[in-house]
């Protein structure tokens, strides 16, 4: 069974064709600028030459048609025809409350979608437009969608509500979602089954640490709270994202700087962060070699970001009461050692011993335990397939 996975944004479409068989990530790529001057394709496909192809693209209509003409080419493609691709699976920012897992992609969940574009009005939309160009052209292909929000959708309430108004949430949608729902689903899978304990007496913590970062607590496989809130700006620090702060900053700086709600949320989503404290980069290869150099506001903001994920740890510990795993995910969790050093030392308290030294010297971006024997709670390394987890989801919707 080979599965397209296809994740829209307003002006690129990232795509991959995986092999269900073989696990095997047949041919991937990107399209950029779409509907901008200057468009492109980039086709890899596996064991051949990668190629681009500028041509222009008026809308994500052309932009999916010119990617099954690379995987169809006789000369550079990896298919005999199109009726090869068995289904496609759509990465869909929010499901809102409506959409606990993933789904068939039928006209009328389309238009359940569609009435979510409030809670992801930059998002949505393109995965739609995503969506809409591949019926078009693959009319008798079954459409999945997987939806970042769908894994948080088990929280219970006192995870999921703010102390509002309760209207808000009755009235305005207002609560928290999560994201990178694939993403947490996907390590939490290998987490149990590296565990070998039963499901439901498992407690994991997964902290996918990129350039979006949020951790979730995982009981029993099913997240029952998580960083990122009502949007992806909640919890820790990010890259270039502020977390979580007095609300009351909001309108203080608004004021202090003269900021309307755009100019607010601008500096919020991409001036903040530790781009933001350290004034040098969202970066953390950059931040550690200026924190090298003796820069202490790199210093500053990798300090301030390892120890929110470790406050965010104890307060997951405590909400699951125990701990059995903890996972690192993403670019940062995969890559970055002194990073994850620094949120482990002094965790002892709740049984955690780790290998510093193999923490050190563990291969970058591979699976690792990092734990010692002894260590009560296990602690990965599990990088992330978040383009697997769909296909996986649409291989099986699909076969139904
Ligand atoms: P992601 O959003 O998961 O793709 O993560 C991207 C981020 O991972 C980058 O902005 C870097 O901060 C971080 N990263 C990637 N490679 C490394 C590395 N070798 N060392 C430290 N951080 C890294």
């Amino acid at each position: 069974m080979k599965i397209l996975v296809v994740n829209a944004g307003s002006s690129s479409l990232k795509y991959q064709l995986i092999d269900m068989g073989t696990k095997e990530v047949v041919a991937k790529g990107l399209c950029e600028r779409i509907a901008i001057q200057g468009s492109r394709l980039t086709y890899k496909p596996a064991g051949k030459q990668p190629c681009v192809v500028e041509r222009h693209m008026n809308d994500h209509t052309d932009a999916i048609k010119m990617v099954l003409d690379a995987l169809v080419d006789p000369e550079i493609g990896v298919l005999k025809s199109m009726d090869e691709i068995d289904a496609v699976g759509h990465r869909i920012v929010h499901g809102g409350e409506k959409f606990s897992e993933s789904t068939l992609l039928t006209d009328e969940v389309l238009s359940v979608i569609e009435s979510l574009t409030e809670l992801a009005p930059l998002h949505n939309p393109a995965n739609l437009m995503g969506i809409r160009a591949c019926k078009a052209i693959m009319p008798n292909t079954p459409m999945v969608g997987v939806f970042d929000t769908a894994f948080h959708q088990t929280m219970p309430m006192e995870a999921f509500l703010y102390g509002l108004p309760y209207a808000a949430y009755t009235d305005l949608m207002v609560r928290r979602y999560g994201f990178h729902g694939t993403s947490h689903k996907y390590v939490t899978q290998r987490a149990l089954e590296l565990l070998g304990k039963p499901v439901e007496e498992t407690k994991i913590i997964t902290c996918h640490l990129g350039n979006g970062s949020s951790i979730t607590a995982v009981r029993g496989g099913k997240s029952i709270d998580t960083s990122m809130g009502f949007t992806p700006l909640e919890g820790i620090p990010m890259g270039t994202r502020c977390g979580s702060m007095d609300p009351a900053i909001v309108t203080y700086l608004m004021d202090k700087l003269d900021l309307d709600v755009n100019g607010i949320n601008a500096y919020m989503n991409k001036k903040s962060g530790v781009y933001g404290i350290s004034g040098i980069s969202s970066d953390f290869r950059d931040l550690h070699d200026a924190a090298e150099k003796g820069d202490e506001k790199a210093k500053a903001a990798l300090r301030v970001f390892a120890y929110n994920v470790k406050k965010y740890i104890g307060a997951y510990a405590a909400a699951l009461n125990g701990v059995d795993g903890i996972v690192f995910t993403a670019g940062i969790g995969e890559n970055d050692r002194v990073l994850r050093a620094m949120v482990l030392e002094g965790l002892d308290y709740l049984g955690v011993d780790v290998d510093f030294e193999y923490n050190n010297t563990c291969p970058r971006g591979e699976e690792a335990e990092l734990s010692t024997k002894n260590s009560k709670v296990k602690v990965f390394v599990i990088p992330t397939d978040e383009e697997m987890m769909i296909a996986q989801d649409t291989a099986k919707l699909a076969a139904k």
